[in-house]
């Protein structure tokens, strides 16, 4: 069973060198409860590298409580689509498809107790269970383990836990945001899994939405096949705060922020009376320590503008009707899922290494094996 781990924590940006492929020997029956997963689809996630650093300053807490250490031949949990080869459970038998927390690596031994859902992707591809449609459930599971265990806080662990994309970006803008229709967006890292499915979301409610990313290429998706009434090279623009007077000189009602740090700044400099900024991720930050975003607190206040952090594990009861909606608008074709997928388990550390470089148009998943 081949595995990706990293070889040392990893506390700025992260390179291919910093992982190694590894091999060690698959269990060869599971044991009662268990279920031994033959992995096909891998999420790769930014949130990941918050695990791996070696402390992180203002968030201790939050590493400490589902950091990976390096050199442990211990995989690195990620979430996942994958085909039952083996199980000690009564409800899965073999070739069924299941989503949930696997790992970096070819083959998961899921363990007692640990949720794994059936995939019934009869008319939508399984690599989306993986992606836009993927749940929650297993991380709940793990989160009361690590709370007996660790004594820690159940809501500190989950935010290091990933959300699915989807969830995240259902959640985030339409509990957060309030969109009403004609009201002015803005998404950054905007062609990524949670900012190109945003930016379709405010589209179907009728807001006007622009985008940034980091390439032309990035750029002209979103004009054209994402239908973004606008959308600009980030890494263009010399002043960010000028450049968005100039994308929304009637200003911006809300700013859904993956970045954080300069962005952030600029967008609130930019906010309209009452908007909202969900803050959704801080990639900008994660890379750099030194980074911090310093929002103007005055503008904040005589703005009276709501900055609200989000985990999208907070929304779980609105997962059925976000799945249902979801599933329907990529059935009918009003959305768009943008995958990005890297082909075998040694293309892992290019792949999570790429999310810091914006290598990925969309979301990045790694396919590790065939059904
Ligand atoms: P993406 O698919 O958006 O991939 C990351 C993208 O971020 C890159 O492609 C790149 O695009 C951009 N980026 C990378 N480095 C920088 C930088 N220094 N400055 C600006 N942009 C950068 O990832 P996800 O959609 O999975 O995640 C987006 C954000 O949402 C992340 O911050 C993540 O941690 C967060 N998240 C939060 C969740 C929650 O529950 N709150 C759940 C899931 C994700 P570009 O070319 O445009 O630079």
């Amino acid at each position: 069973n081949k595995y990706v781990s990293h070889k040392h924590h990893v506390d700025g940006y992260p390179s291919e060198s910093d992982f190694e492929l590894a091999t060690t020997p698959l269990q060869p029956a599971p044991g009662s409860d268990e279920v031994i997963v033959k992995n096909l689809f891998l999420s790769i996630d930014p949130y990941q590298l918050n695990r791996m650093k070696r402390y992180s300053s203002s968030h201790t807490a939050i590493t400490a409580a589902s950091k990976i250490e390096p050199g442990q031949a211990r995989r690195i949990d990620a979430y996942g689509v994958g085909k039952v080869v083996a199980s000690g459970r009564a409800e899965l038998e073999e070739g069924d498809v299941v989503a949930g927390l696997l790992g970096w690596e070819q083959y998961t031994v899921v363990r007692p107790g640990t949720v794994l859902m059936k995939v019934d992707a009869k008319d939508l591809p399984i690599s989306y269970y993986a992606n836009v449609l993927g749940e929650y459930s297993l991380h709940l599971h793990q989160i009361k383990e690590h709370k007996k265990d660790a004594q820690i806080d159940a809501m500190i662990f989950l935010t290091t836990a990933t959300g699915p994309s989807g969830l995240t970006a259902f959640a985030g803008f339409y509990d957060v945001c309030k969109p009403k229709k004609g009201e002015k967006v803005f998404i950054s890292a905007a062609s990524g899994s949670v900012g190109s499915l945003v930016g379709q979301y405010a589209k179907l409610s009728g807001c006007y939405v622009v985008g940034c990313a980091g390439s032309k290429q990035k750029v002209d998706l979103l004009k054209g096949k994402l239908g973004f009434d606008d959308a600009f090279n980030y890494k263009e623009e010399a002043d960010l705060k000028s450049a968005l007077r100039r994308y929304f000189p009637e200003g911006i009602d809300i700013y859904f922020d993956n970045v954080g740090a300069a962005m952030l700044e600029a967008a609130v400099a930019n906010m309209n009376p009452f908007g909202r900024v969900a803050v959704c991720g801080a990639i900008s930050e994660y890379t750099n320590a030194g980074e911090r975003a310093a929002p103007d607190l005055i503008d904040i206040i005589y703005k009276r503008i709501t900055l609200r952090g989000f985990l999208s594990v907070d929304y779980l009861h609105l997962h059925e009707q976000f799945s249902a909606a979801t599933s329907d608008h990529l059935r009918r074709g009003r959305m768009i899922a943008l995958e990005d997928v890297s082909v075998g388990i040694e293309s892992v550390p290019t792949a999570f290494v790429g999310l810091f470089r914006g290598d990925n148009v969309g979301k990045k998943l790694v396919r590790v094996g065939e059904l």
